[in-house]
């Protein structure tokens, strides 16, 4: 057995599936002075038993990759690392019950074509081609994955060790990671075998990352679900049919009923994700035990029966075959469902690859992701969605509790663009939250902050059921538009709890901040955008700096990036920096006040000189409370962001919605700034702003200061601005039918796909359907016709003039 070295480059904690990947693509980047400490065997945590099941299959265009990338690695990796494998590739269905159900697929197939991949729609004829078992009377149709299929989890896990030592990287078995301390630049990592000094350290611990987790002083928001899949015995008549094709069935998936089943054998692997599902591991009374290698939960076969029937009902072979074994095994859940891979929030030189729900199917693209975050800093794909600084203090082991088993029970439900799951809420609630609850506010989490989306009437249905459709018509729609209007006319106020709130200040703050971004810092009393990039020149983040003094500054960003973005400023920060960096975000609160009435609201209840240009801050009261004046809006319209200590915001809210009562004030919510702001053509942060784009594609070259001495980024901008992007930043006007156009659908010009959308909806200033995106440079020219592919259909789109749709001159603002 290899002994425990002194020494390694990274040390990964974990030898499931994804922990084995981690160390098979770190070794084949060239660090192959890497080792891999599992406290059992091999495969021992959730890998062992799980079902093996490898869709590409998925909503998110990230997690699509990872899947992708994954499913294309399976099939080669037996023959590069000389480890054949049970790999049976037998495609996919996934059924529909519904409209909206055939909608998603559509979308999907969409997006698998624009990622090169096959994926087909289904009519129920070509369903029952494929699966001649199968009950279609009451489906409407289904999607054809080709790429899906089935593995052995242990052979996987096998073949990647054996592709990692092969390239030098060391496997150490039954060497439980026990204790972590800094030595210097270093990790010491305490073991039941000794010592071992690495200088990064991945935590791929799986149903245990946080107990590994609380040994670096991170809490790994996490909890652990039981998740059980029948064997059936043999069925004759599928074992005549497969002997006679010469194949397996494709595996099905009745997604709308809840259940995956797949031929094994020539029985059948039932795995349902059941409503009434059963969390492990969460209460003082049912601790998780110090060894539970190779172990499972007893059966508990009475929480699928529903299931059970209904999948004899879809496929009645399934009834002819007794149950021969269950496997119920632990299987980790993150509030979202999406695994944690990236840094390690607030420890250095540290990595997550853990908490995976299907870290067979992810195992292969984590792998690639995580050891692109430890050897360049950066990935190929933007990865936000499984980044863990996503979740910053609200995801708490209550909210995490809630969230895990909330996902379960709706593992393969629709997420729609206007719905909001109900579990794990009021986490983080504005000092006015009663006040806008009285409005009528409907809410929606940011970042754990609740905040309005829309405003309902009396009589308006604020049911969920509502919610199910992809469609931009609803009870919300009327609202919307009431609320962009009365912001164009009068005046809106949103209250908006959340932004992160960072204060630099002290000798060389200003110049530390001018050097780590693409462009200039805004003069004394003024307030800017700056952008952030990274060595390839891409889009890390944007804030907006408030410059109080020379040295004194304040950075205001979205709520979801507060960790993301703190640490990003920190990582950069000199040795012994002389000024300081505080993270003051729970101390503020902001509302925005925005339209043509916005200043006399102002003027009637605050001591500030409201005739400052637009750009520039002030310091004032309102109602007595000590306010931070900024005037810029992010509606397009005159306005002002109101931020104060979360103390003082009550009187000032009463204060301006009294003297905005006979100026036609009215609350607005984020979905009516989500329209305004399209009209502006104003960019969202991991929407339309990601690592996925260079700051020259996303369109900002007005950020970037060319004549600086340096920024991190700029050779590589300079490289671009020589040779000339290939993509630039386009917004469109669509011809749309109920649709707007979501979040990468294809834009085409004729039979070429040339570009994506990062984000559409419908403005109702300029009452047309809008998207932004990025197309391929010579089809960003203004008037362009290029088609968008909404929902399976495809829709005329104009590009156009480089400019706000609305206000072009930015006069309103300005005002
Ligand atoms: C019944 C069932 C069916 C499933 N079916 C599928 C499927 O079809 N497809 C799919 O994609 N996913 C499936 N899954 C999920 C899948 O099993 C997991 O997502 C996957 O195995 C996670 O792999 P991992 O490497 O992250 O974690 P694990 O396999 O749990 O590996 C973590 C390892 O870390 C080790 N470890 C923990 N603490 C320490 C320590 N302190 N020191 C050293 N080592 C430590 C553990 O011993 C363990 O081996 C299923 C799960 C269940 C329960």
């Amino acid at each position: 057995m290899t002994e425990l070295p002194q020494t390694a480059r990274v040390v990964i904690i974990g030898g499931g599936a994804v922990g084995v990947s981690c160390l098979y693509h770190l070794a084949g980047m060239g660090w192959t002075d890497c080792a891999l400490l599992e406290m059992n065997e091999l495969t021992s945590g959730s890998t062992w038993h799980a079902a093996g099941n490898v869709p590409t299959f998925s909503a998110s265009w990230s997690i699509m990759n990872m899947q992708r990338y994954s499913a294309g690695l399976y099939r080669r990796l037996g023959e590069a690392v000389d480890y054949p494998m049970n790999y049976h590739v037998t495609g996919s269905l996934r059924l529909a019950h519904n409209h909206e159900r055939m909608l998603e697929f559509e979308r999907v197939v969409g997006m698998g074509r624009y990622q090169g991949m096959n994926t087909q729609m289904c009519s129920l004829a070509d369903l029952k081609e494929r699966y001649p078992f199968l009950e279609t009377h009451d489906l409407a149709g289904g999607l054809y994955d080709p790429y899906d299929g089935d593995i052995d989890p242990a052979q996987l896990t096998q073949a990647l060790a054996r592709g990692a030592r092969d390239l030098g990287a060391k496997i150490v078995r039954f060497c439980p990671v026990t204790g972590a301390r800094r030595e210097g630049d270093d990790w010491i990592l305490e073991t039941g075998e000794g010592e071992i000094r690495a200088e990064y350290v991945v935590n791929a611990a799986g149903y245990r990352a946080q107990q590994v987790g609380a040994l670096f002083g991170r809490f790994v928001p996490m909890m652990t679900m039981s998740h059980q899949f029948l064997l059936t015995e043999q069925i004759p008549e599928l074992e005549a049919w497969s002997r006679q094709c010469g194949q397996k069935l494709p595996l099905l998936r009745d997604v709308d009923s809840s259940y995956y089943l797949r031929q094994e054998k020539f029985g059948l692997n039932l795995g349902p994700y059941e409503r009434n599902c059963r969390a492990h591991w969460v209460s003082p009374d049912d601790p998780m035990p110090d060894d539970f290698s190779f172990q499972l939960f007893a059966d508990d076969l009475d929480r699928l029966e529903w299931y059970i029937e209904d999948a004899v009902a879809r496929v009645p072979i399934l009834g002819t075959g007794g149950v021969n074994r269950v496997i119920n095994g632990p299987i980790p859940y993150t509030p979202d469902g999406n695994p944690l891979i990236g840094p390690m929030p607030g420890v250095v030189n540290a990595f997550e690859a853990c908490v995976f729900t299907f870290g067979i199917a992810q195992a292969g693209g984590a792998g690639k992701v995580l050891a692109e975050w430890v050897v360049e800093g950066f990935t190929e794909w933007d990865m936000w969605s499984c980044d863990p600084r996503r979740f910053t203090s609200f995801a708490d082991q209550d909210h995490t509790n809630r969230k895990g088993i909330e996902v379960y029970g709706h593992e393969y439900a629709m997420h729609f663009p206007r719905h909001e799951w109900p579990a794990g809420r009021n986490k983080r609630l504005s000092p006015v939250h009663d006040r806008i609850t009285g409005l009528g506010a409907q809410f929606g989490a940011y970042a754990g902050w609740e905040r309005a989306n829309w405003f309902a009437r009396p009589g308006d249905d604020i049911s969920q059921e509502a919610t199910q459709t992809w469609a931009r018509e609803g009870p919300w729609q009327k609202r919307i538009r009431e609320e962009c209007l009365s912001v164009r006319d009068a005046a809106g106020l949103l209250d908006l709890p959340g932004f992160s709130h960072f204060q630099i200040e002290g000798e060389g703050a200003a110049d530390w901040l001018r050097a780590q971004v693409t462009g200039s810092l805004p003069r004394i009393g003024r307030f800017g955008l700056v952008y952030f990039a990274d060595r390839r020149g891409r889009i890390l983040t944007e804030m907006s700096v408030v410059r109080h003094d020379d040295n004194m500054m304040t950075l205001i960003t979205a709520a979801a990036a507060q960790w993301h973005n703190f640490e990003l400023l920190k990582s950069r920060l000199p040795g012994d920096p002389g000024f300081s960096l505080k993270d003051e975000s729970d101390d503020y609160t902001a509302l925005i006040l925005a339209g043509p009435k916005s200043r006399d609201i102002l003027a009637a209840v605050t001591d500030a000189d409201l005739t400052r240009d637009w750009l520039t801050h002030q310091t004032g009261h309102i109602a007595g409370s000590y306010v931070n004046l900024i005037r810029v809006s992010y509606t397009g319209e005159l306005g002002w962001e109101v931020h104060c200590a979360r103390d003082d915001m009550a009187p000032v809210f009463d204060a301006l919605m009294a003297a905005g009562e006979r100026r036609g004030l009215r609350p607005f919510g984020m979905y009516a700034l989500d329209s305004l702001r399209l009209e502006k053509g104003y960019r969202t942060w991991k929407g339309d702003l990601s690592t996925d784009y260079t700051v020259l594609e996303g369109g900002l070259e007005r950020f970037v200061k060319w004549d600086k001495p340096d920024f991190v980024g700029k050779a590589a901008l300079v490289r671009e601005k020589q040779n000339g992007s290939v993509r630039r930043f386009v917004t469109l006007i669509v011809k749309a039918g109920d649709y707007d156009a979501p979040y990468m659908s294809t834009l085409w010009h004729g039979d070429d796909k040339v570009g994506e959308i990062t984000s559409g909806g419908w403005g109702h200033r300029i009452d047309r359907s809008i998207a932004l995106g990025m197309a391929r440079t010579d089809c960003a020219v203004p008037g362009t016709e290029l088609d968008v592919e909404i929902y399976g259909a495809r829709y005329r789109a104009m590009v156009q003039p480089d400019q706000p749709l609305w206000d072009p001159g930015n006069e309103r603002l300005k005002a």
